[in-house]
């Protein structure tokens, strides 16, 4: 008897299975998929599959196939061999069976199989004889011979394939097929041939010795270099390894009444309810893979073999049923007779995904919830940027982070200025720079793209691109930018001014001349998808926005409101500029209040703008949070144009912009720090609000709800001056035009110190807002714009799991967020939660917030659906 803690082999054979669909990790995605058949009643040829548990173990082991384990095997292969009544190594009946990997998550092509396993000098005889077909006989032992020494005897398959070309040569053919049982018998003794020469002994004749060497190159196959780059590039643990599937042989090459497929359920691209695959005639699986004979589309078997495509209609709607998913499906007809040798989940595209799932909720197969979290959030944004059209050849010339999705080409322009400049020419252009500032912002919003050297994916421009929903690729750090000569250098190419690029912000490729780009339309299956998604979602889905282009998109994308309205970017506004530049190196509180003077209509008419489009939605307006050295004038035609206009001597400018000077800007007078030193500014700013509040609620019958947030609290000491202040001119504000303000005064809570703190700013705040940007930058100690330099050598290497500045790093950064919204709630429970930094659009960080019971994420305009989906599908987890 089998010790029920040592069981390691679980067969299938005659509709009955040990293994189920709950038991993927240990038999793999094909064992289970085989066994499930089995029970289902679908004609499964017999066999059993060794526990994935067992590679562990062999590799533990010194790479060699524990007893129990053979003892199992014989066991179950005996089974094999009587259900079948034929015998491994008969040579009168023998059994020939194929040893397959499977891991429980597909690795397609990754890993190793080897079929036609149990041929030999001998059995070849029987096996010809059995079947009363030589040819098929021989043509069977020298595609074994071929496998074996391939994948267990690690021989070039090159080698083989030579002598096989050769022969059709010789013999004047050109398919393999064309080749008669001579011809097959002389390249099998060449095969041997090869085989003694390489290896010193002759080809192995003991099929039980050659079964386990089988077995175990397909464990090993699962540390094969190609299979660990797989896991790699997909983010798959190492662990668990690959179960090993051994099966009676089915054959496809027996004759014109055979035959061999594969199929989906449904288009795989376009999610039609059709069978969609191909299949060839008197073949083998792998000669489809080869690609050598080109195979018929699967429409043709239901002429050729009308009863054979019926069956499979019928089989591929009963695996769906049971499944509740589309199948992508592998079977052979052997004489007549459909085997079902496969089946598993299809890969498909988002479109087709989403078509499949809505389609399944009205076929009554899965519920509105199911089909919910049958989409990853993220691929929607493929759906509503251009991306590169796939027939076209791309020179890629080298790679950043793909900051912001979408593609474009266009000329490229080294300057902000220079990208305005040719698109009023009428021409497109990717902006090139080491890094943006706000100064560039015109120039990004002229440009069809960004690309910088430098920078992470929460830098400057990946903001903001992503905000435009402009594609951007950041810190492509092998680009040599040169200012001076107008020109950059990447991988001993040099890329000039006005020369076409193309950048693909899903990748982060940077291509060489134009690419055409394909524009989605969306489709209904996606709208209906995101009704669902709406009725079912508890987070309300806000947008970062400030431009009133921005916010028009957003709103299109059903945003719910404004979360974080960055003021600091309406400041380079080339009408302000010279204004703001004042503010700044202001040597006076008169000097101050001129510049604010002058600032303070335009902002005015910015909030009026804003509370126009969004009513009464939440607008969350953010008061100036601005690094200085962005502002500071440094040409010298900024510099005279401040001394003309402050009637300053140049010297006082440029005495004054060394003062301001800081050597770290990312931790220097900024946030409410300026705000602090200089209340005139936050002053001016609430103002501009509060006027703008009354001259939109005095125009229509709307209720406007503003909130107005200090950035970069560190203590209570700030944000009670901070509120009082801006209380202060609500009441003054009120005074001078009478009636009544209705707003609400939060903090963004983005420093470790005010997230531990949170119980003594809470009093002060309605609404506390994570700033992950600025909390990850500084739990980390790591500068969000610099992080781009190191950061994909620490991810590939496993030091960190995930950038962190893309998905929230729950164990640290997530760690503060609990104490401060726990810390909060015990003293005033009615703070409402929100985020806002990057991860507000990113599915694994929304679970999190969900999960602490936030009232909103915010994130860009283009990831609004994605926050969307992802947030109705922590509901439907959370039920
Ligand atoms: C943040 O720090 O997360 C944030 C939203 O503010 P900013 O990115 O403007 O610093
Ligand atoms: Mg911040």
């Amino acid at each position: 008897m089998t010790n029920i803690i040592e069981k390691c082999v679980y067969s299938f054979f005659n509709n009955q299975a040990e293994g189920t669909a709950t038991m993927k990790n240990i038999l793999g995605g094909k064992g289970t998929g085989l066994a499930e058949m089995s029970e289902l009643g679908l004609p499964v040829p017999p066999g059993f599959t060794i526990s994935a548990d067992l590679c562990e173990q062999y590799y533990k082991n010194g790479r060699i196939l524990p007893k129990f384990l053979l003892t199992q095997l014989y066991e179950a292969l005996s089974e094999v061999e009587e259900s079948l009544g034929r015998s491994f190594n008969d040579e009168h009946n023998p059994l020939l069976v194929s040893v397959r990997s499977g891991a429980w998550i597909s690795m397609p092509g990754m890993m190793d199989t080897v079929l036609n396993l149990g041929l030999n000098d001998r059995t070849v005889a029987g096996l010809a004889k059995l079947h009363n077909n030589e040819r098929f006989a021989y043509d069977s032992y020298r595609r074994f011979i071929q496998m074996y020494s391939n994948v267990v005897l690690k021989l070039r398959s090159v080698h083989f394939e030579e002598v096989l070309d050769l022969k059709k040569q010789d013999r004047g053919v050109r398919l393999d097929e064309e080749l008669d049982v001579l011809a097959l018998k002389e390249i099998i003794e060449e095969y041997k041939k090869i085989v003694k020469a390489k290896t010193g002994v002759d080809f192995l004749q003991e099929v039980h010795v050659q079964l386990e060497e089988a077995i175990k190159a397909v464990f090993d196959s699962w540390m094969s270099p190609r299979a660990i780059t797989y896991r790699k590039i997909n983010n798959i643990s190492d662990d668990y390894g690959t179960a090993v599937t051994i099966q009676a042989m089915v054959f496809g090459n027996l004759d014109s009444t055979s035959a061999t497929g594969v199929l989906f359920s449904r288009n795989p691209s376009t999610g039609e309810r059709k069978l969609f695959g191909e299949y060839l005639p008197n073949a083998q699986g792998e000669d489809i893979v080869s690609g050598i004979r080109t195979p018929n589309p699967i429409s043709k078997l239901a002429e050729t073999m009308p009863a054979i495509y019926a069956q499979i209609e019928q089989f591929a709607i009963k695996l769906e049923r049971h499944y509740k998913d589309m199948q992508d499906i592998e079977f052979t007809v052997e004489q007549g007779k459909l085997w079902m040798l496969q089946t598993r989940k299809g890969k498909r595209t988002v479109e087709s995904a989403l078509k499949i799932a809505v389609d399944l909720v009205s076929e009554g197969i899965i519920t509105k919830e199911e089909a919910l979290q049958r989409v990853d959030p993220c691929s929607l944004d493929q759906l509503l940027h251009p991306v590169l059209d796939p027939k076209v050849k791309k020179d890629v010339i080298a790679k950043g982070l793909p900051a912001s999705p979408g593609a474009a080409s266009g000329l490229v322009a080294f300057s902000a200025e220079e990208a305005e400049r040719l698109t009023k020419l009428g021409n497109k252009s990717i902006l090139v720079r080491t890094e943006t500032s706000p100064e560039d912002i015109h120039g990004m919003h002229a440009a069809q793209g960004i690309l910088t050297s430098r920078g992470g994916m929460t830098s400057h421009a990946a903001v903001v691109a992503r905000g435009m929903g402009k594609p951007c690729i950041a810190g492509a750090s092998s680009l040599s930018i040169d200012y001076e000569k107008n020109l950059m250098r990447v991988d001993g190419h040099v890329v000039k001014e006005h020369d076409q690029i193309t950048i693909d912000g899903q990748s982060g490729e940077i291509i060489l001349g134009t690419v055409s780009t394909i524009k989605p339309v969306l489709s209904r299956p996606f709208v209906q998808m995101m009704t669902w998604a709406d009725e079912i979602r508890r987070l309300k889905i806000r947008t970062n926005a400030e431009t009133v282009e921005d916010i028009k998109t957003a709103l299109n994308f059903g945003a719910e409101g404004i979360g974080l309205c960055r003021t600091e970017h309406m400041f380079f506004d080339p009408k302000r500029i010279v204004s703001v530049r004042k503010m700044i190196i202001a040597n006076s509180l008169e000097q101050r209040r001129e510049a604010l003077n002058e600032i303070l209509p335009m902002q005015r008419k910015d909030f009026v703008a804003i509370f126009q489009l969004m009513k009464e939605k939440p607008v969350n307006i953010r008061l100036l949070d601005m690094p200085l050295h962005e502002f500071v004038p440094k040409t010298e035609k900024e510099i005279q144009q401040v001394a003309l206009s402050g009637r300053l001597s140049i010297e006082s400018v440029v005495d004054r912009c060394k003062q301001v000077h800081e050597t770290n800007p990312m931790l220097g007078h900024r946030g409410c720090r300026l705000a602090l030193t200089y209340p005139e500014i936050y002053e001016m700013q609430a103002r501009a609000v509060f006027e703008a509040m009354y001259e939109v609620e005095a125009t229509g019958d709307v209720k406007l709800n503003v909130e107005i947030m200090v950035p970069l609290v560190v203590n209570e000491v700030e944000i009670r001056f901070l509120k009082n202040l801006i209380d202060g001119v609500a009441n003054k504000v009120a005074e001078e035009k009478g009636g009544k303000l209705d707003y609400k005064v939060g903090t963004m809570i983005e420093l470790p110190r005010a997230a531990l703190c949170s119980d003594k700013i809470a009093p002060f705040v309605d609404f506390m807002s994570y700033g992950t940007n600025d909390l990850s930058q500084t739990t980390f100690g790591i500068s969000r714009d610099d992080a781009s330099m190191f950061m994909s050598h620490y991810v590939d290497c496993g030091i960190f799991k995930n950038d962190p500045f893309v998905e929230l790093d729950e164990e640290g950064v997530g760690e503060l967020i609990k104490i401060s919204c726990a810390k909060t709630r015990k003293v005033k429970h009615t703070v409402k939660f929100g985020i806002c930094g990057e991860h507000g659009g990113e599915p694994n960080s929304i679970q999190f917030f969900n999960e602490l019971g936030f009232d909103y994420v915010s994130c860009s305009p283009y990831r609004i659906q994605v926050a969307k989906l992802a947030a109705a599908q922590c509901a439907v987890r959370s039920k």
